[in-house]
């Protein structure tokens, strides 16, 4: 029963109060929370109003240090890389069960904080994240080296030792499950973490690693700091002491943050970084499902995915009835109050990105595509925006080019599959691709043609903890997830033995 504009006047209501109380609002360092050294907080907002959630701790350079420090000494010193496997896998274990039995807490503070429907995150995101971490503990105590064949008469064996201190800066717009691609490949490899959260969303994280704790996970292991880039950021970038980074955000952040790794330490980085994924219905394709999955791969989370479906490339033949129907479709996406049931979309992070999407539609109208829905603001407090949808995009406009990161899609007509695969490329990025079509002549040519980390074919958003994820060229560097995550978070160790002593002989 909604309409958008039954939905907008739903918007002026007052918000739904969250079944939740902002329990820690410290840094998370040495295993107990305290304020930032400088004594300073910063607000977290409330994306439906804007209105402050909590005035959290605002980690500086100083307080990096002392998270630093204490993962240093977790590392060099405390039990958690001599610990055996075993136990490190009991404690992820335990950690994944409290997470579990916090399902609603987490799910509630997550929508709070970034506005994603509470169904998605208590039904979606707080499941997946128990996943990953099961998944992980798994991992623990299936970590092991090589026997390697060498001339002449020598053992070798290769010995896979965690790294020792990881930094690691995460996004707001999955701030746990980013916590979690982060976290449990680290944990299960043995090495300590300082983790910065992202601005917009400093209080799940704290909650779960408060879990963790309890879950049995010695003090110093996992330290969490709230901050911002620039600030805290930056001096865990640079720091001599953090022995690798890991960084998911934007293009140019990872560029900074590796210019900063390598100025310093040269620290390894990982970067998950921005995207501008086609999405390509082919001319077999049943035309109710392409849209329906288009508008998923676009519209989910409200348009704030790295990996968005942001090009729907539609070939010829079906292009007028899909725009017609991603049309319909659109306009029946159901916006308003997270929090409610049956809700689709959330407003937006912040007034930055708010005022980013509107620009970028203004620039579509702009430059000749058709505003076919939306294209505005929806209500008149927080930051929801309308469904947009335009057609006859062209690729060499703005909004086929960057990163909305906004509930807008753009859709462009095709004629045959060369000519899209080098459309499709024919970018700085290569995140993820979608494909749709019922010939596998045709998904074959494209997902060994297309240069981007993730096909789907005839699926999209498939995140099961298993898969590697990561890009092709601007959009990043290694891979998270799966036994690839692995390698981020390990070193190799050569150990040559003579067989025959002294060797020499
Ligand atoms: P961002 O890259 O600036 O922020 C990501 C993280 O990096 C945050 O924790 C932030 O505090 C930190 N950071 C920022 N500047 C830093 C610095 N100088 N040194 C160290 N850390 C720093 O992203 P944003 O400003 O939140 O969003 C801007 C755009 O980034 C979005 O519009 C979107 O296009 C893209 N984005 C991509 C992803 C993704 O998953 N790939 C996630 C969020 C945003």
């Amino acid at each position: 029963g909604f309409s958008r504009y039954s939905t907008a006047t739903a918007l002026e209501e007052e918000p739904i109060k969250p079944a939740v109380q902002v329990e820690h609002t410290q840094l998370l360092i040495g295993g107990k929370f305290v304020d930032a050294l400088s004594g300073k907080t910063f607000p977290t907002l409330d994306p439906r109003t804007g209105e402050v959630i909590a005035h959290v701790a605002e980690g500086h350079s100083e307080d990096v240090d002392r998270a630093v420090a204490a993962a240093r000494k977790a590392f060099d010193q405390g039990p958690w890389p001599k610990m055996t496997a075993y136990e490190r896998q009991r404690i992820l274990l335990r950690a994944a069960d409290l997470l579990e039995k916090h399902n609603d807490e987490l799910a509630a503070l997550e929508t709070w904080d970034n506005g994603k429907p509470y169904e998605q995150s208590a039904q979606i995101e707080i499941p997946m994240l128990v996943r990953l971490f099961r998944y992980y503990a798994g991992w623990a105590d299936k970590i092991h080296g090589m026997t390697v064949p060498a001339d002449g008469q020598y053992h070798v064996q290769t010995l896979h030792e965690p790294i020792g201190v990881a930094g690691q800066i995460i996004p707001w717009n999955f701030p746990l499950l980013m916590f979690a691609w982060k976290v449990g490949p680290a944990l299960a490899c043995g090495n300590t973490i300082v983790l910065k959260t992202a601005e917009q969303t400093p209080l799940s994280a704290l909650y779960a690693a408060k879990l963790f704790h309890e879950a049995g996970l010695p003090e110093g292991v996992l330290n969490v700091v709230s901050g911002f880039g620039p600030t805290a950021g930056a001096a865990l970038a640079s720091h001599m002491d953090v022995d690798k980074l890991a960084f998911t955000g934007s293009t140019d952040t990872g560029k900074v943050v590796l210019e900063l790794a390598a100025r310093s330490n040269l620290k390894p980085v990982t970067l998950e970084l921005g995207g501008k994924s086609p999405f390509i219905v082919c001319e077999d394709a049943d035309v109710d499902q392409a849209v329906e999955l288009a508008h998923f791969a676009l519209f989910f989370n409200q348009g704030q995915c790295c990996c968005a479906g942001s090009r729907t490339y539609v070939h010829e033949h079906v292009y007028d009835e899909f725009v017609e129907k991603a049309k319909a479709r659109a306009l029946k996406r159901i916006v308003g109050d997270p929090f409610k049931s049956g809700i689709e979309q959330g407003p937006q992070i912040d007034s930055e990105q708010f005022e980013k999407i509107l620009k970028y539609i203004r620039s579509g109208v702009q430059s000749g595509a058709t505003l076919e829905t939306g294209g505005d603001r929806l209500g008149s407090k927080g930051f929801y925006v309308q469904p947009t949808v335009f057609s006859n995009v062209e690729d060499g406009m703005l909004i086929a080019k960057e990163e909305i990161f906004g509930p807008v899609q753009s859709i462009l007509k095709f004629k045959d599959l060369d000519e899209v695969i080098e459309r499709a490329n024919n970018t700085r990025y290569g995140l993820a691709a979608g494909v749709f079509t019922k010939n596998i002549d045709t998904a074959n040519t494209l997902t060994r043609a297309l240069r981007v980390g993730t096909v789907w074919v005839n699926c999209f958003d498939t995140f099961d903890a298993a898969i590697p994820f990561g890009g092709y060229k601007m959009s990043g560097q290694g891979r998270e997830k799966g036994e690839y995550s692995l390698k981020n978070y390990l070193q190799v160790k050569a150990v040559v033995t003579p067989l025959k002593n002294p060797a020499w002989l």
